[in-house]
């Protein structure tokens, strides 16, 4: 029996994450505005950290919960694919300078009750044993131990790897619409199919009222002379930054959140701001590489969360804010149970 067919509209992360949910039963055709599978959209330069305790900061509990529940996912997801990718959940450790203690008291008290996560105060003894290399650097920190993240770079390989091998076409280099004919039929590149998830980001900006772009900026450098077992996020005043070790002594440093639609290349200032916080927190980052210096927009709504709408066969996906990874399986999930899985 023929598979019913299923567009998906931008293969960015939350693309990638419906295609693997749903390869095995549809037909999938899946249109990517970039040239190329593996370097496009926020979701390929994102640090991909899986906070939904530290995130609980600024977002509603229900969405820090939400992430709880993705974080569940994730492993089956992982488990699809035909290469290993490094997914790990040695928590995250926060720390801060001694002038900007406040700052670091003050994370704490916004930090959200969640079920299963507990926040623990550390001494500088416990950031030592935890983190060696940071030992005498900090005196004070606070641990979440149930945090994660992933490697986002092979995720986007093996994912685009595995679904080459399946009965996916792949359409790459455009910036392909959505359309409708006189049926009220859902088309995209003039092809009619029978459900269109469209996972466009940003780019889904003109036909989603309010969806808005968060400008973020992030630096990955290679650096043998550093080692940190976990995301390390540094409380500032001005300047506060992660900075998440992925495989082979590569880190990615960020995060600017600028309110603008600039998606151009990151500014000397940020560079400036991200690299010189890094390098107070570890000396080793002075002889480190810079391989990418990035800018994105995080696809954002009013409200700052994630919106899933179906319209005459369409599902739309979209305002993954910087939770993307910390919540793209449930999202995804949830938006595709009802009709399609
Ligand atoms: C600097 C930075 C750091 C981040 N760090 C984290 C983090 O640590 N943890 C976390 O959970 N989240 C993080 N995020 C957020 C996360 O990356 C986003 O929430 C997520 O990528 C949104 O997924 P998406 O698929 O909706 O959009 P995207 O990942 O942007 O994908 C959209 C895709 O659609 C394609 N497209 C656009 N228009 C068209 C068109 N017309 N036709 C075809 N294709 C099109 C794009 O090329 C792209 O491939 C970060 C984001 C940034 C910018």
């Amino acid at each position: 029996m023929k598979k019913p067919k299923v567009a998906i509209l931008g293969f960015g992360l939350v693309g990638r994450v419906a295609a693997l949910m749903l390869h095995e039963q549809y037909q999938l055709s899946i249109f990517e505005a970039a040239p190329n599978a593996n370097d496009n959209g926020a979701g390929a330069l994102a640090a991909a950290m899986l906070a939904p305790m530290a995130e609980s900061v600024i977002c509603d509990t229900d969405i820090a919960q939400l992430g709880v529940e993705a974080m569940g996912l994730w492993p089956k997801l992982l488990a699809m694919l035909p290469s290993p990718v490094m997914y790990q959940q040695t928590g995250t450790l926060i720390v801060a300078h001694q002038q900007d203690m406040g700052d670091l008291r003050s994370f704490s008290q916004r930090l959200k009750p969640l079920a299963g996560h507990q926040a623990q105060q550390l001494t500088g003894q416990d950031i030592a044993k935890l983190e060696p290399e940071l030992a005498g650097r900090f005196h004070q920190g606070i641990y979440l131990p149930s945090e994660g993240q992933l490697d986002n770079q092979a995720f986007y390989q093996a994912s685009f790897e595995l679904l080459q091998t399946k009965d996916c076409r792949f359409y790459f280099g455009q910036s392909f619409e959505l359309q409708h004919d006189e049926h009220s039929n859902a088309l995209v590149n003039d092809e009619v199919f029978d459900w269109i998830i469209d996972c466009r980001g940003i780019g889904a900006k003109k036909q989603l009222a309010g969806l808005r772009g968060v400008r973020g900026e992030v630096a990955r450098v290679y650096a043998p002379e550093v080692t940190l077992n976990r995301p390390v996020r540094l409380m500032h005043p001005r300047y506060p930054i992660y900075i998440a070790p992925k495989p082979n002594h590569e880190f990615v440093i960020g995060a600017t959140e600028i309110e603008s639609q600039d998606d151009g290349p990151i500014t000397v200032r940020s560079t400036l701001e991200l690299l010189s916080a890094a390098y107070t927190v570890h000396s080793g980052f002075a002889e480190a590489r810079v391989m990418a210096l990035n800018a994105g927009l995080r696809p954002a709504f009013t409200d700052n969360r994630p919106k899933i709408s179906v319209n005459a066969k369409v599902i739309s996906i979209n305002g993954l804010y910087r939770h993307g990874y910390l919540l793209a399986p449930a999202v995804v999930k949830q938006a595709l149970s009802k009709e399609l899985l």
